[in-house]
C-alpha cells in the first residue's frame, strides 16, 4: 500500500504542504495544521486486517514495528523510511485496573493508563518519537537543519533532548526557570542539549522560541507541530487494543496546551473511519483551578475563549494560561459529548496521595485528572459500573519534591490528610518494636 500523509490547514481554508516542508502555520491564513491522512487508501484494508497486522507486530522486536507508535505506522506517519525512525520503543504502556482505589471511590471498572512508564517517563515520548524522525527523513532528504527547539514545562524539553540525542541532532530547550521538577531539568541537561532556564513562565518561553523558529535551519517541536499529535493519537489505539478492541465508556485526561486531549479524540476517530471500532466514548478533560482556560470557556459553553495568566500550581506541566491547541480541541470535545472539569491544589495532592495509598504513584497531573474523576462520580455523571480510564501522563518519580513535601508537611496551603513521613530510630529492637505495635494493630 503507498501511503502518505500531509499536513493540511485546520482552520477551514484546507491548503495543504509536504510534511517535509518546515512550517507550522498556514501560510494563506496563519492557522494552525493538521495531518491528515489518505483514508480512502486506509479503508481499502478490511477492519480485521488492520487488527490483526497490529496485534503481530505489538510489543516484538521487527524494528520499528515493535514499537507502540510505529505499530501503528500507517496512521501515523508513513512518509517516514524504516531506516530514518529514531525509536526508544515508546508505547505499549500498561494499562491496569485500579481495583482497590476504584472501589474506595464507588466504581467497580476504573483503568489506569500508565503512560509514565515510557522511556523518559511521560507520554511526550509518543509524539517525540513521530517528529524526530520526521526531522531524521528531512535530514536525509538533504535538508538543512541544524538544531531542534522546543519550549517545555519540563516533559516535552526531556522527550526532545533523548531523541535527538539518539539520532545525534543538536536540542536548544527553554524552559521556566524554577519551574519544572529537578529530575525534569537534569534530563535535557544528561542527554546534552542547550539548557536555556529563562526568568518567566511557560507561555513567555513559548514567546521566545516562536521568535527563534523563524531561523532557517531551527525545526520547532512544541506541539503546535502536530506531528507530534499524530504519535500521540496512538495512546487510544493501544488502549483500544488492550481492550481487545471494545471501547471504554469514559476517558479523563489532564490538559494544559490542550495537544494530547485533541491527538486522543483524533486516534478514536481515526479508529471509527477505518470501522476497527463502533462506538466513542466521553472524554474528560482536566484541568488545575490555577491554570483553567479551557475550563472556564466550558463554564460558557465554549462560546468565548479567553487567554489568562496561569498561576503557579504544582501540576507544573499544565501551567498554562495560553493553550496552542485550544481550537482543536473544543473541536474534539464536542465531538465526545466532553466535559471540562478543574483541581484546586488541595483537591489534587489529597487524592494523589489517597491513590498512592492503593499502590499507584502518581504525578500531580495525574492527581488533576483523578480528582475529576471523584468529582464526576460524586455527581454521578459517570456511574458506579461504568468503564472509565484515567490517562496518567506522567511518573510520578518525576516529581520528589512534591511527594516528600506532602508526605512531610511542608506544601502550603495543603492539609497532608494522608501524610505518611518516616519515623526515624535508633537500632534498639524494643523500641522499634513499640512503634511497629502501635502501627499494626
Ligand atoms: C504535557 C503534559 C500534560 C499536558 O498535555 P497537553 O498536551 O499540554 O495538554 C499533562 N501531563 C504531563 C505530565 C505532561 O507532561
Ligand atoms: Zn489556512
Amino acid at each position: 500500500m503507498q501511503l502518505k500523509a500531509q499536513f493540511q490547514c485546520a482552520s477551514g481554508c484546507n491548503q495543504a504542504y509536504s510534511l517535509n516542508q518546515i512550517i507550522y502555520r498556514c501560510e494563506q491564513c496563519g492557522g494552525l495544521l493538521q495531518v491528515v491522512h489518505d483514508v480512502d487508501q486506509l479503508r481499502k484494508r478490511h477492519a480485521k486486517s488492520w487488527i490483526e497486522l497490529f496485534e503481530q507486530r505489538y510489543m516484538r522486536t521487527i524494528f520499528p514495528y515493535g514499537s507502540g507508535v510505529w505499530g501503528k505506522k500507517e496512521l501515523v506517519c508513513p512518509n517516514v523510511e524504516d531506516e530514518n525512525v529514531i525509536s526508544m520503543y515508546e508505547g505499549g504502556t500498561n494499562l491496569f485496573w485500579a481495583e482497590r482505589f476504584g472501589h474506595e471511590i464507588g466504581l467497580s471498572d476504573l483503568w489506569i493508563k500508565q503512560c509514565g512508564n515510557s522511556h523518559t517517563g511521560s507520554f511526550k515520548d509518543l509524539g517525540m518519537t513521530v517528529l524526530v524522525s520526521m526531522v531524521n527523513q528531512m535530514l536525509s532528504e538533504g535538508q538543512p537543519i541544524q538544531a531542534v527547539i522546543c519550549a517545555s514545562t519540563g516533559d516535552t524539553s526531556a522527550a526532545l533532548s533523548a531523541y535527538a540525542a539518539a539520532a545525534g541532532i543538536p536540542a536548544i530547550i527553554l524552559l521556566p526557570k524554577a519551574k519544572v521538577s529537578t529530575t525534569q531539568l537534569i534530563q535535557p541537561i544528561a542527554n546534552g542539549a542547550l539548557t536555556l532556564a529563562l526568568n518567566t513562565d511557560f507561555d513567555g518561553c513559548m514567546t521566545i522560541i516562536q521568535q527563534l523558529a523563524q531561523t532557517e535551519g531551527f525545526y520547532l517541536a512544541n506541539s503546535m507541530n502536530s506531528l507530534r499529535i499524530e504519535g500521540q493519537k496512538t495512546v487510544s489505539i493501544e488502549l483500544v487494543q488492550q481492550f481487545d478492541w471494545a471501547v471504554p465508556d469514559w476517558v479523563i485526561i489532564p490538559g494544559g496546551n490542550l495537544g494530547n486531549v485533541t491527538a486522543l479524540g483524533l486516534g478514536f476517530l481515526m479508529m471509527r473511519d477505518l470501522g476497527l471500532i463502533e462506538k466513542l466514548p466521553r472524554i474528560v478533560c482536566a484541568q488545575a483551578e490555577r491554570a483553567n482556560p479551557l475550563y472556564s470557556s466550558y463554564r460558557n459553553n465554549f462560546e468565548t475563549f479567553e487567554i489568562l495568566k496561569a498561576q503557579t500550581t504544582l501540576a507544573s506541566a499544565i501551567q498554562i494560561g495560553n493553550p496552542v491547541s485550544v481550537w482543536k480541541a473544543i473541536k474534539t470535545l464536542k465531538q465526545f459529548d466532553g466535559i471540562v472539569e478543574q483541581a484546586t491544589e488541595a483537591e489534587l495532592a489529597e487524592v494523589v496521595a489517597q491513590a498512592d495509598q492503593t499502590g499507584l504513584f502518581n504525578c500531580p497531573h495525574t492527581g488533576v485528572a483523578l480528582a475529576a474523576l471523584l468529582k464526576l462520580v460524586k455527581r454521578k455523571e459517570i456511574q458506579r459500573n461504568d468503564q472509565v480510564i484515567v490517562i496518567s501522563t506522567a511518573t510520578g518519580l518525576k516529581f520528589p519534591a512534591f511527594k516528600i513535601g506532602y508526605h512531610e508537611n511542608t506544601l502550603a496551603e495543603i492539609e497532608s490528610k494522608h501524610a505518611n513521613s518516616p519515623i526515624e530510630l535508633d537500632p534498639d529492637y524494643d523500641a522499634i518494636r513499640r512503634v511497629i505495635d502501635r502501627r499494626i494493630a
